[in-house]
């Protein structure tokens, strides 16, 4: 939540990014749409450099995907900030994330919202993002290693799940998991993917597209 921000005193100044080339990046997400406050002060506040390797930190406040190792990337800012902004819309107490990567689309969200879970195929990389959350004390974020594919069956149901890797087709899993009245934000598609929300209606699954993009691929099974 916003407070947890205010109660985390190393997350202001951390590091050598200087508040300017944040500030740059805020500016940059208003001019590409981006409305909601609560949002902008989160990616203006969390420190996105400390998740990626030391030698890209100095890139990354840019407006771009980054390399987080294992053929796996961070997606730009603009991608997160929408995704999370389409997530808050529904005022969600409880989501899922599918697709930890750096841990940083799951530390957005455990500055929004009470209660995150996320879930990572890569163990590594799961490892990396459970330091990263640590050391920022974001303690309402629990992480997972498991395949996405099945959502997370023993934290069920969730108001929210946003997935952070392109399948062919979602997942039924993700729909039964979702609370009624809850949100799915996915990209779906091979190549040429669809950001798409589908909104659970009394027991329909309403789907709305978004714009395209371009993610890594949600893949199967939970590999070391
Ligand atoms: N949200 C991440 C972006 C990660 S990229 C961040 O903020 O950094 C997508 C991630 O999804 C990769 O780390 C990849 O290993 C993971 N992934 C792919 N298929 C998966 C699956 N079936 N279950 C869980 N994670 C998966």
């Amino acid at each position: 939540m916003v407070e947890l921000l205010q109660l985390n005193p190393q997350f202001r100044g951390i590091g050598f990014t200087s508040q300017r080339t944040r500030n740059r990046m805020i500016e940059r997400l208003v001019e590409q749409g981006i409305t909601n406050n609560k949002v902008l002060e989160t990616l203006r506040n969390l420190p996105r450099h400390l998740f990626v390797d030391e030698a890209l930190s100095h890139r990354a406040y840019e407006d771009t995907a980054l390399p987080i190792g294992l053929g796996q990337t961070l997606s730009q800012p603009y991608i997160v900030a929408r995704m999370t902004e389409l997530l808050l819309e529904k005022n969600p107490n409880k989501v899922l994330e599918i697709g930890t990567g750096s841990g940083y689309q799951c530390a957005v969200l455990g500055c929004l919202v009470q209660e995150v879970w996320s879930v990572e195929r890569l163990e590594p990389l799961l490892e990396k993002a459970r330091q990263r959350v640590k050391d920022l004390k974001l303690n309402n974020i629990k992480l997972r290693h498991a395949d996405g594919n099945f959502g997370l069956a023993t934290a069920a149901p969730f108001d929210a799940i946003l997935v952070t890797a392109a399948p062919n087709e979602v997942p039924n899993s993700l729909f039964e998991q979702l609370a009624e009245g809850g949100r799915l934000i996915i990209p779906v598609g091979k190549e040429q993917q669809m950001l798409s929300v589908f909104d659970k209606e009394e027991g329909q699954m309403i789907q709305t597209n978004i714009e395209p993009v371009r993610f890594v691929p949600l893949l199967s099974g939970a590999n070391k």
